[in-house]
């Protein structure tokens, strides 16, 4: 815990910690050797890790990298990191994203965006360490902390992941409680670790799942020993190649990482199967719709009266005007564009041909997976995004679409509630990290970082 303290003082230009919580850290660590010292010693003791921002973390500002939550100390834990902490964690402090988690470059954050420990060249400008949980992979891979949370909704655990070159799983659709975690879409969210290798991710994720009866979509399943699992083998399993995420235009480079790993799958014993996954062209556009659907309504109890921030007002102001205000000067232009995209799907006129319509795709996109399951098929292996690390600032603002874009790998596996996890798999022509995803069937997280860990 100390070594990490140290560190991340010295990285105060990554950017990665919005708040730092140095004297809980030591108090718990201190508690943790405690324990260790008593004879007692559950798998995170002592483990000094990162959360990010959008858990609430009791007595802690948790903020979601937002103004309009400014000051806001939750009254509660939430139950992933209470169960962190119950199992020995430590934490060091909550760490940088995309405001309400909507953005794949930290850019977004209203305390400027975290930044990505590589570069490309000693002169290079910074790079993006993506997101929306980007302080998380960037403290994981300057080594800040052992491990971090994530959340990923439409990506924003795995796409950091790749670009900074760590371990990072989202597991299935109810895995993780949800509760205490400040909602985004809340179909589509689900926290998970994010961390330096698959060892690490099976321990840390053990530590955060399970039921809770205080989340309505949490799944009263046993958790399994997913450290347990990685043998290593998997010979006999059944990968799929999905031929719909071949995209024109494909860097040369993603697609010989891909046959890399297709590769080493196959030597280390499986058997690759030739897949299609038809509705994969609609899911981008079918989770830009849903997603700020849900969004919009998740945000609405930002008023200015039950958290955080509330704007100044002026002679004769109103409640309106006090609402308007406060969320004009809260919310940051994409969080804006989100609610707007949101209240106009979801409006009375609108409803079916956009919202509905969405619903439906994503019914098709999941029996895609479930189709293919079926076949036998174990695991499915792709690219985790289309490129590596962009130069922040680089992508246009003035075109959301552009970084829309990017999560066109991840986003199915939101919509259809699987587990999909993301491993460095290589470096680019410019020295940068790449990713490989597999996505797996629902509830077998073990067997999946299994599989993970053949190609590590
Ligand atoms: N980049 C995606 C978005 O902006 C995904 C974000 C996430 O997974 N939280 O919505």
């Amino acid at each position: 815990t100390e070594a990490c303290l140290s560190a991340i003082e010295g990285a105060g230009a990554l950017n990665a910690f919005v708040h730092k919580t140095p004297d809980l850290a030591l108090e718990q660590a201190k508690a943790a050797d405690a324990r260790i010292k008593a004879g007692e010693s559950p798998d995170l003791c002592g483990i000094p890790l990162g959360i990010k921002d959008l858990f609430c973390t009791k007595g802690v500002p948790s903020q979601a990298a937002s103004r309009i939550l400014q000051g806001f100390k939750p009254e509660y834990e939430s139950t992933v990191t209470s169960q962190l902490f119950d199992a020995g964690a430590v934490m060091l402090g909550k760490l940088n994203m995309d405001e309400f988690a909507m953005g794949s470059s930290n850019e977004t954050s209203a305390y400027g965006n975290a930044v990505n420990p590589w570069r490309r060249s000693d002169d290079d400008t910074a790079l993006t360490p993506g997101g929306s949980s980007g302080g998380s992979a960037s403290a994981v891979a300057a080594d800040l902390c052992l491990g971090a949370t994530g959340t990923d909704t439409g990506g924003s655990i795995r796409q950091p992941a790749a670009f900074v070159g760590i371990t990072g799983i989202k597991p299935t659709y109810g895995r993780c409680s949800r509760w205490g975690i400040v909602a985004f879409a809340s179909s589509l969210d689900q926290a998970g670790p994010m961390t330096k290798d698959v060892r690490d991710a099976a321990i840390m994720l053990q530590g955060m799942c399970g039921f809770d009866p205080k989340d309505s979509t949490s799944a009263d399943l046993a958790v399994p020993d997913f450290e347990a699992m990685l043998t290593g083998d998997i010979r006999g399993k059944k990968i799929g190649i999905p031929r719909e995420y071949r995209m024109d235009g494909m860097p040369q480079e993603i697609e010989a990482l891909w046959a890399e790993g297709t590769k080493m799958l196959k030597d280390a014993g499986a058997e690759i199967v030739d897949i299609s996954l038809p509705h994969t062209k609609y899911a981008l556009p079918a989770y830009y719709v849903i997603a700020p659907a849900e969004a919009s309504s998740n945000l609405a109890r930002y008023d200015g009266v039950r958290y955080g921030h509330r704007a100044q007002l002026g002679q004769g102001d109103g409640i309106t005007e006090m609402y308007e205000k406060t969320r004009a000067e809260g919310f940051g232009p994409e969080v804006q564009r989100r609610v707007m995209i949101g209240t106009y799907v979801l409006s009375a006129g609108f409803y079916d041909a956009y919202y509905n319509r969405a619903r439906k795709v994503r019914t098709l996109i999941k029996r895609d997976f479930e189709t293919v399951f079926a076949d036998g098929i174990d695991a499915i292996l792709t690219p985790a995004t289309p490129s590596a690390a962009f130069g922040l600032g680089e992508m246009s603002h003035a075109d959301p679409v552009q970084m829309y874009l990017n999560d066109v790998f991840t986003v199915t596996v939101n919509l259809a509630g699987l587990p999909g996890v993301c491993v460095p798999a290589g470096l680019d022509k410019q020295g940068l990290p790449l990713g490989l995803q597999l996505i797996g069937r629902p509830w077998e997280e073990g067997d999946l970082l299994n599989t993970a860990y053949a190609l590590e």
